[in-house]
């Protein structure tokens, strides 16, 4: 299972071109690919482009903050994040983790220290044998594609379920309304009704049922609505 972390793609944000070098250099050593982006524009269009298994985000930026990009990620997208800042800002490191960073660094940091923490994370997030997540059960959504992969084999899901099951993803075991539903996967369409989200999710019980017959994901709870739950694999 360990070659597969070995070929893990990475992201740096970072405009200090030193630290870049060094950071760049450490990882490469170690076997990882590392994509690096001077600005937060730059990191915004990678991620549009691609996915990847981690994240390395500077907080201080030409043209904003790292932790904007923290929070984006983060409301859709379970990939590990590693924050990098200047020492004692101890303000960015709260609200980083706050934000949904899984760790946080401090400069100056070794290399050393930096490549250790990346394979922590990518070992925490569980790498093998898909670049699923533990902590996510399985299910890994690959925001570029517009895909979700429930033990590394997509959902043949159609857009709306794509919207439906990124919302009960994002938080597991929490219960949604059925209108808290329908105004992440439909918006403001106003044909749609609480019948539409029952039916959706039948057909997404269905879906899921096709890659994983032994396990039940999705939970009803009688008047109140639909929560997802994660098994562990
Ligand atoms: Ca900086």
């Amino acid at each position: 299972t360990t070659p597969r972390a070995a070929v893990a793609k990475l992201l740096l944000l970072e405009d200090d071109p030193a630290i870049a070098r060094t950071v760049i250099y450490a990882l490469e050593r170690d076997g990882f690919t590392v994509q690096h982006c001077l600005l937060l524009g730059d990191a915004r269009r990678a991620l549009k482009a691609r996915s990847f298994d981690l994240l390395m985000l500077d907080v201080g930026l030409p043209d904003g903050s790292g932790l904007d990009l923290c929070r984006e990620v983060r409301a859709q997208h379970p990939t590990p994040i590693l924050m990098l800042s200047a020492r004692n800002e101890e303000i960015d490191r709260v609200l980083g983790l706050e934000l949904g960073a899984d760790d946080y660094v401090s400069k100056p940091f070794s290399p050393r220290e930096l490549v250790a923490r990346v394979k922590a994370l990518l070992r925490r997030s569980a790498m093998a044998p898909a670049p699923a997540s533990r902590a996510t059960g399985g299910f890994e959504v690959d925001l570029a594609g517009q895909r979700i992969l429930l033990h590394g084999v997509p959902l043949a899901l159609t857009r709306r379920e794509v919207r439906l099951l990124g919302a009960l993803l994002r938080s597991p075991g929490r219960i949604h309304s059925r209108e808290q539903l329908l105004e992440a996967a439909w918006g403001d369409d106003s044909d749609s009704t609480d019948r539409t989200v029952d039916t959706h999710i039948k057909t997404l019980r269905a879906k899921l049922r096709q890659v994983d017959p032994a396990r039940e994901y999705i939970v009803t709870h009688r008047g109140m609505g639909y929560s997802l739950e994660l098994h562990p694999i």
